[in-house]
């Protein structure tokens, strides 16, 4: 540990490393002592010289260090991630089975113990995301512990998310281990089948957070005429349909995405004539059925992300209040609202805030029945808040 270069902490700094908060900002930070570069591991002291662990330096990011460890004894190398791969893993196999789905996170970055990794099992595939210098530094070691333990699967890169710049890194995407996955990868969950695009997909190819919520919206979609919106390749079609709706029209601005979605109808032995899709803006959509005075029974809501930062939640907060109240609107009276927001920085207080002023504008009485989050592989470190970003609520509209 000897060489490691050391970030001195700012007297009284240390508060929230004592509650193994995994970010120091570059404001907490005094000096440091050595020359690292990008994603070197930097020992945490205060000016007393108390050790508190070590971190990945990111000199291009206002996170300065992301804690690997607390622990000062404990040296970061190939072992470390492997370890700590392994236990993810575990603390997985309690809670996801494998006749439930070949789909699931394996890594979630800060939740798991591991800043800036991201880890997806599609199939026979392993899609990676390195998204700070700490994970890029250490990214064979990574790979190899991964492939330690899932001996006979490929392993993908797809670190072509914008926050790599942020740390000064270039995108990036590629075969580690094996060849490219097909265009189109069959994936199982629960009662479904997906194609999914793991090279041009969002994320790393499918919404696996959403994947209890997908049988949660089951027992709403009997004989229903559903509008999903935002529905990319049909993560809530299929299980609506396969629960009987009567109807289903989404809305994706992404022609991509509709063309899987009708690969996926076909996968399930879906009737297409029970389906509409409508590429387009939701937004606009929205309000020409609302002219129209179109109705429906259940209406989806799972746009992207609307904020990034804190600076962006007004602005967000307009987007959200404006798709809710729109779709409120369009509900028949003991109608359904399933609405989501996946902006981290967004708070579930100020999102139930947000539907209560839709539902007072667009003159309803709505009542929250169910409240949905993020699958179990997306676990929540509570030492780490920020990793709830998914929040949904259902909603009976009268
Ligand atoms: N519900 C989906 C995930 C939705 S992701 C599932 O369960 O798999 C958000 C989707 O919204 C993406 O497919 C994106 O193409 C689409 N999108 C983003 N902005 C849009 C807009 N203004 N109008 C319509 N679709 C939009």
């Amino acid at each position: 540990m000897s060489s490691l270069s050391v970030a001195i902490l700012k007297p009284k700094r240390e508060k929230s490393l004592l509650r193994r908060h995994p970010w120091i900002f570059s404001g907490a930070i005094d000096r440091i002592e050595g020359t690292p570069g990008p994603g070197a591991t930097l020992a945490v002291m205060d000016n007393k010289g108390n050790a508190y662990g070590s971190g990945a330096y990111s000199p291009h990011s206002q996170i300065l260090i992301r804690m690997w460890t607390f622990d000062p004894h404990i040296e970061i190398n190939a072992d470390y991630f492997y370890r700590t791969i392994q236990r993810a893993v575990e603390l997985r196999s309690a809670f996801i089975n494998s006749p439930e789905t070949n789909a699931s996170r394996i890594v979630f970055s800060e939740s798991d113990g591991l800043p800036g990794l991201m880890v997806d099992c599609y199939s026979n595939f392993l899609v990676t995301q390195f998204l700070t210098a700490g994970a890029e530094l250490f990214k064979n070691q990574i790979v190899s512990a991964l492939s330690k333990l899932y001996p006979h699967y490929y392993i993908y890169e797809r670190s072509d998310e914008e926050v790599r710049r942020k740390e000064g890194l270039p995108l990036t995407m590629g075969a580690l281990i094996g060849p490219e996955p097909p265009d189109l990868l069959q994936i199982k969950e629960h009662t479904c089948r997906f194609w999914v695009d793991l090279k041009t997909g969002h994320k790393t190819g499918f919404y696996l957070d959403q994947r209890e919520n997908r049988l949660f919206i089951k027992r709403y979609a009997e004989g229903k005429e559903v509008l999903n919106c935002f529905s990319y390749t049909g993560g809530f079609t299929i299980p609506v349909l396969q629960a009987g709706a009567k109807k289903v029209i989404n809305i994706d601005s992404s022609e991509n995405a509709l063309n899987i979605l009708n690969k996926n109808l076909q996968l399930n032995n879906l009737d297409p004539n029970l389906v509409e899709n409508m590429n387009g803006d939701v937004f606009k959509i929205l309000r020409q059925f609302r002219n129209t005075n179109r109705q429906f029974d259940v209406i989806i809501l799972d746009p992207p992300r609307f904020a990034d930062s804190r600076q962006q939640i007004p602005k967000a907060a307009r987007g959200y209040k404006d798709i809710n109240w729109l779709a409120l609107r369009l509900i028949k009276p003991g109608g359904v609202l399933i609405t989501f927001s996946c902006s981290g920085s967004l708070q579930p207080d100020l999102f139930q805030k947000i539907l209560a002023d839709a539902a007072q504008d667009a003159g309803r009485f709505v009542q929250i029945v169910q409240r949905l989050t993020q699958a179990a592989d997306h676990p929540i470190a509570l030492n780490f808040p920020e990793a709830a970003y998914l929040k949904g609520l259902v909603c009976r509209v009268s």
